[in-house]
């Protein structure tokens, strides 16, 4: 791209993507610098209303990230109360529970709840829109960045200047390629369905998570609708292959399969709304950061959702990310300087190689019909069950409360 000496528009921070990252970190810059700390947030997607029918696990940090940015009395959430998991094979009549949780990591704080992505995206919108966050629906397409800025070129043609340029594009980031930031990763002979399910009876706020030999079965507790009644959300991994066979059965087909996994003990059950597959993955940026820019969410890593931990950890870049710039921003200092920048990829890019890896470890000793393996397993879960202050430290662990967490996820405004 040819540099825009021309372009007269100069922001603070440009956005690339207006996902659950890159709004949450627009509120919280505005929130922590003021009306005279110029946000813009770009994505083509700000034209159309989310179509996303996952939900997803929101751990009590993140929460507590989304209550200080007051977006959390915004959406309907439904804690999770319980969380059972078994393993077993498909043909097994009675799946035993290996591990349980109650889910507190404080007394009435629940170590995750589940809310439904659309609504949540849609009260950030409306949340950045107060903040004076400037929202433009078209797409970053290219930049160059200068010594004293990124010079940014959007899909209208535009062009804007940018102390500092964050990708927040999910994970085939535009601009993580521009700036030529490698991602090193794979991707599984894996992909997870995901539907809303219909069911007679109250989950009682229970999780579920069977580990069958194609991968992780969760069920999700949703809220109650008032029309509908009770409902759960539904993870299902299966061989890419098979996934895509059961998408395309007829619908009592698909009923049939979604029984034999979901079992009857909350009664007749209904899968409802759209059901999409999703191929899953692992990748890790090699940097988090470049001259003028700054990667966070999907755009830095992307890893296997059976621990429901992939926004989780995007939130926490959002709140290290933002806790950087305040603090750099209040000291005088230019919030787009490789400087402060390296303080946040220090911060965040060892813990999310660790997550990565730890995803990857569970998926691949339980997405297995080993024998041994099984047995590793099974003896690894009942021992975490017995011990308490083991499954103490690993419910606030997945709930994002342990090692250096930035203000946002601790509750504290910046
Ligand atoms: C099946 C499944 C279940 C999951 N469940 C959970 C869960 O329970 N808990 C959890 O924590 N995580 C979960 N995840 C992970 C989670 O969904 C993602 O980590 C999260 O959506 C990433 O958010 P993001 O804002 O980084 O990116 P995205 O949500 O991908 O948003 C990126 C945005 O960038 C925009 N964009 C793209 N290109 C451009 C461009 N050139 N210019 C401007 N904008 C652009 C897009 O339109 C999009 O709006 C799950 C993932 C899957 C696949």
């Amino acid at each position: 791209m040819e540099a825009s000496p021309g372009s007269s528009e100069r922001v603070d921070v440009l956005i690339g993507g207006a996902g659950f990252a890159g709004l949450a970190l627009a509120i919280a810059l505005r929130q922590g610098l003021g009306p005279s700390f110029s946000v813009v947030v770009a994505d083509p997607a700000l034209e159309r209303a989310s179509g996303d029918p996952r939900a997803s696990a929101i751990v009590a940090a993140a929460r507590r990230l989304f209550e200080t940015i007051g977006v959390w009395d915004r959406i309907a959430a439904q804690p999770i109360l319980d969380m059972v998991i078994t393993d077993s094979r498909l043909s097994d009549a009675v799946r035993p529970t290996f591990l349980s949780f109650e889910g507190e990591v404080e007394p009435d704080e629940p170590f995750a709840h589940m809310i439904e992505n659309g609504p949540l995206l849609a009260a950030l919108v409306a949340k950045a829109r107060d903040e004076g966050v400037h929202l433009r629906p078209i797409a970053v397409t290219d930049f160059e960045a200068a010594p004293n800025g990124a010079d940014v070129r959007f899909s209208d043609g535009a062009t804007l200047t940018a102390r500092l340029l964050v990708a927040a594009d999910g994970a085939h980031s535009v601009i993580r390629e521009r700036a030529g930031i490698a991602s090193h990763g794979w991707t599984y002979d894996q992909s997870a369905i995901v539907t809303t399910v219909l069911h007679e009876r109250d989950h009682h706020g229970r999780a579920e998570e069977h580990f069958l030999p194609g991968g992780p079965f969760a069920i999700l507790p949703l809220t109650t609708d008032a029309a509908l009644g009770h409902r759960s959300s539904i993870v299902w991994t299966e061989h890419a292959g098979e996934a895509e066979r059961i998408l395309a059965l007829p619908d009592d087909e698909f009923h049939a399969e979604l029984e034999r996994r979901f079992g009857l003990k909350l009664g007749e059950i209904k899968a409802v709304g759209s059901r999409r597959a999703h191929r899953l993955g692992l990748s890790v940026a090699r940097a988090f950061v470049a001259e003028r820019v700054a990667l966070v969410g999907d755009a830095a890593h992307v890893i296997h959702p059976i621990a429901g931990q992939g926004l989780n950890m995007g939130l926490k870049d959002v709140a290290a990310l933002a806790e950087v710039i305040v603090d750099a921003a209040r000291l005088g200092l230019d919030p787009g300087s490789l400087a402060v920048l390296e303080r946040y990829q220090r911060w965040r890019r060892f813990d999310t190689v660790a997550m990565g890896i730890a995803t990857d470890g569970l998926n691949r000793l339980f997405s297995n019909q080993s024998a041994v393996l099984r047995l590793v397993r099974d003896v690894g879960l009942g021992m975490v069950e017995r011990l308490p202050a083991l499954k103490h430290f690993f419910i606030r662990e997945a709930a994002g409360l342990v090692g250096e967490v930035p203000k946002l996820l601790r509750g504290e405004t910046l």
